[in-house]
């Protein structure tokens, strides 16, 4: 029997555990794969206050240790499954087996949105990615397409230039979601080529990636555009499906919380992008993941 499980262990559900397992309380991490989130894929973070430099998985491992050394005990490659209830007990399953707290916090963030377009499944790994970072090296002097008009897509369309020899930057508007300072970049950037008010139709190939069928929505003109790699940044989708119908989730699948962490149901809290709140930072996620924690904490003390 814990005190706390926090499932997720990224920014918000280490920073959880390291304040609940400092606060006395018995805190079990359950994490899907290995220990990070999403950040762990970001080579370089220039905005962790006090730290100039520091790539995501240095972060995180420093997190994670700082946690462990106040008791925090961390179990990786636990899926959860879903909780139940059971008077004032959360019991919480996964394959390997239930797991019992007094309080919950769900910090299992978000991942990519998906295309959904013909090629996209079957060429993953094969010219489609979602990672600049982990697949740019693959397309030196190569030619690829980013689709989307966020920060995300924006960024990875610079950092993928420092590789490919062509980089198409695909937006189905005609303005950015980007920050200004993120477009001039890019548009400063005589290695990207912006097409948009452009969607993606299909993402054709045979063993690989070979172009994609794209249609202007202005014209409705249809062409092929011939590249090597497509890296996929739409935005995302949070990891809340295993708790459908058991806590409140916002029209597009975020948890909601209040101003103390709390979700729809007493004694469990959520933190981090899985959540409703708009920023999504590791600043912000280890912030919520710190509130959820003494919150919790006021909520098993009876508080
Ligand atoms: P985002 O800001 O939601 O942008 C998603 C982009 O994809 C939008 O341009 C959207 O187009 C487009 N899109 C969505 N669905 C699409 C579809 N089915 N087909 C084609 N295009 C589609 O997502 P993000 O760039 O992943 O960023 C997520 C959050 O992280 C944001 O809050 C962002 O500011 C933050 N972030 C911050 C930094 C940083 O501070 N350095 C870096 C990366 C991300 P529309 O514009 O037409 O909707």
């Amino acid at each position: 029997m814990y005190d706390l499980i926090i499932i997720g262990a990224g920014p918000a559900g280490l920073t959880a555990a390291l304040y609940a397992s400092r606060a006395g309380l018995k805190t079990l991490v359950l994490e899907k794969g290995i220990i990070g989130g999403q950040i762990a894929t970001t080579p370089v973070i220039e905005n962790w206050p006090g730290t100039e430099q520091i790539s995501g998985v240095e972060l995180m491992e420093a997190f994670a240790k700082h946690a462990k050394k106040f008791g925090t005990e961390i179990k990786e490659n636990h899926e959860v499954l879903g909780f139940e209830e059971d008077k004032n007990e959360k019991i919480v399953i996964t394959r390997k087996g239930n797991f019992k707290a007094k309080a919950i916090i769900i910090s299992t963030g978000a991942r990519e949105k998906k295309l959904g377009v013909k090629g996209e499944d079957e060429f993953k790994g094969r010219g489609v990615s979602y990672c600049a970072v982990c697949d740019a090296p693959f397309y030196r002097d190569k030619i690829v397409a980013v689709i989307g008009g966020g920060n995300s897509a924006l960024e990875e369309a610079n950092y993928l230039s420092n590789f490919a020899k062509k980089v198409f930057i695909i937006h189905r508007r005609s303005s950015f979601r980007a920050e200004k300072a993120v477009e001039e970049k890019v548009r400063k950037n005589n290695k990207i080529e912006l097409i948009l008010d452009t969607i993606v139709e299909e993402i054709l190939g045979e063993n690989k990636v070979t172009g994609i069928k794209i249609k202007n929505l202005k014209t409705n003109e249809v062409k092929i555009l011939e590249v090597d790699g497509v890296f996929i940044y739409i935005g995302m989708q949070p990891n809340s499906e295993f708790v459908k119908g058991k806590v409140e989730l916002d029209s597009a699948g975020y948890i909601k919380i209040n101003e103390k962490g709390e979700t729809s149901v007493k004694g469990v809290f959520a933190a981090g992008d899985v959540t409703s709140s708009l920023v999504k930072q590791v600043i912000t996620s280890a912030a919520e993941g710190a509130r959820a924690a003494i919150f919790a904490e006021k909520y098993i003390n009876g508080e």
